[in-house]
């Protein structure tokens, strides 16, 4: 079969292997889709210490069984499945308190097992040990399917900044997960949710499919102003950065209103992750600051109900479809910032 797999930094290359084999415990898919994500540019960028290589890639996977190992119950070859890309090892003490995202031993799918963008893949045990293998739901494509898990993980992000009814929501980076955020919010019930990025093409691409109440260029105008401007003095309830910027992080403590939450969903550089924050803005306006580290199997499940139920559409968000041989296009287009979502179907 045909695989993409990371070598080294700057090194993935397409290979003929041998498929794999369902073991005892494991299931075997057909790969339909494999969705790319920045994570992925990073991988091919910099390599990462979890990854021994050679090691396929991919991690946001849905396929079809072509069989099922020994011992494995309630599958059969022919189901349609989302498999999660963050594995927990149910055991641990963050585990048995339900902190399924911040398991210490958490394991993921690309990197220390072989990810999707192969033509079959072997759902490890471990997987299916914690519920992490997803019935997809009739009505709901495989490149649907495949995004159950970014917006999984951003579903536990605002779970955490509790987003809800009457919200006015700031969401500062307008890529696949920034429209996720805006469409869920939506969902949520906030009142109004407006959508910033420094790029102004890369902005009026989203804000054209998820029609955010406000677009902000935050190249050409202060964010931190118009977001004041546009909530009349008093900030958002809830910012939300989806953007690797410490700048970002601290232009969301200047426009959050009191008792306001603060996602800081996306990470900063390794390298660069100290930023100031004005500990009296958190003190005196009562803020709350929040991380988001992935998501859990439950979160997968629920991501998969909200695609199903039409209640956070994204077959639109799917701008580009390559095949394997094309991953190294698909990496390309994610690092300009030229696509909303791009899926790999090997
Ligand atoms: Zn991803
Ligand atoms: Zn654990």
């Amino acid at each position: 079969m045909k695989v993409a797999r990371f070598h080294a930094p700057g090194d993935i290359r397409l290979e003929e292997v041998p498929e794999p084999v369902a073991h005892s415990g494991e299931v075997k898919i057909r790969v339909r889709n494999c969705s790319t994500c920045g994570t992925d540019v990073k991988i091919y960028r910099f390599g990462h210490h979890h990854i021994r290589p050679p090691r396929v890639m991919g991690h946001e996977i849905a396929g079809e069984i072509v069989e099922v190992g020994e011992g494995v119950t309630g599958w059969s070859p022919g189901d349609r499945v989302q498999v999660i890309a963050a594995i927990p090892c149910g055991r641990c003490e963050e585990c048995r308190r339900g902190h399924l995202t911040v398991c210490p031993n958490q394991e993921s799918m690309g990197y220390h097992y072989d990810g999707g963008f192969a033509q079959y893949m072997v759902v490890p045990a471990k997987v299916l040990a914690v519920d992490g293998l997803n019935r997809i739901p009739d009505g709901v494509g495989f490149a649907e399917a495949s995004l159950a898990e970014p917006l999984a993980c951003v579903l536990n992000g605002q779970e955490l900044a509790r987003v809800g009814e009457g919200d006015d929501v700031v969401v500062v980076g307008s890529g696949p997960i920034g429209c996720l955020h805006v469409r869920l919010a939506r969902s949520r019930g906030a009142a109004r949710v407006f959508l910033a990025d420094l790029n102004a093409e890369r902005l009026a691409m989203a804000a054209a499919l998820v029609g955010p109440d406000a677009a902000i260029c935050s190249g050409e105008t202060d964010l931190v102003d118009e977001v004041l401007k546009l909530t009349g003095g008093r900030g958002a309830d809830v910012v939300i950065t989806a953007a690797a910027s410490g700048a970002a992080q601290q232009q969301a403590l200047q426009m959050a209103a009191r008792q306001g939450r603060i996602s800081f969903f996306g990470g900063l550089p390794k390298d660069d992750p100290v930023i100031a924050c004005d500990s009296n803005l958190v003190h005196y306006r009562e803020l709350t600051i929040v991380g988001a580290n992935g998501s859990s199997p439950a979160h997968n499940a629920r991501a998969l109900r909200l695609i199903a139920d039409g209640a956070v559409p994204v077959a639109d968000l799917i701008t580009h479809r390559l095949g394997l041989d094309e991953v190294m296009d698909a990496i390309d287009v994610v690092a300009r910032g030229a696509a909303i979502k791009v899926t790999i179907e090997p």
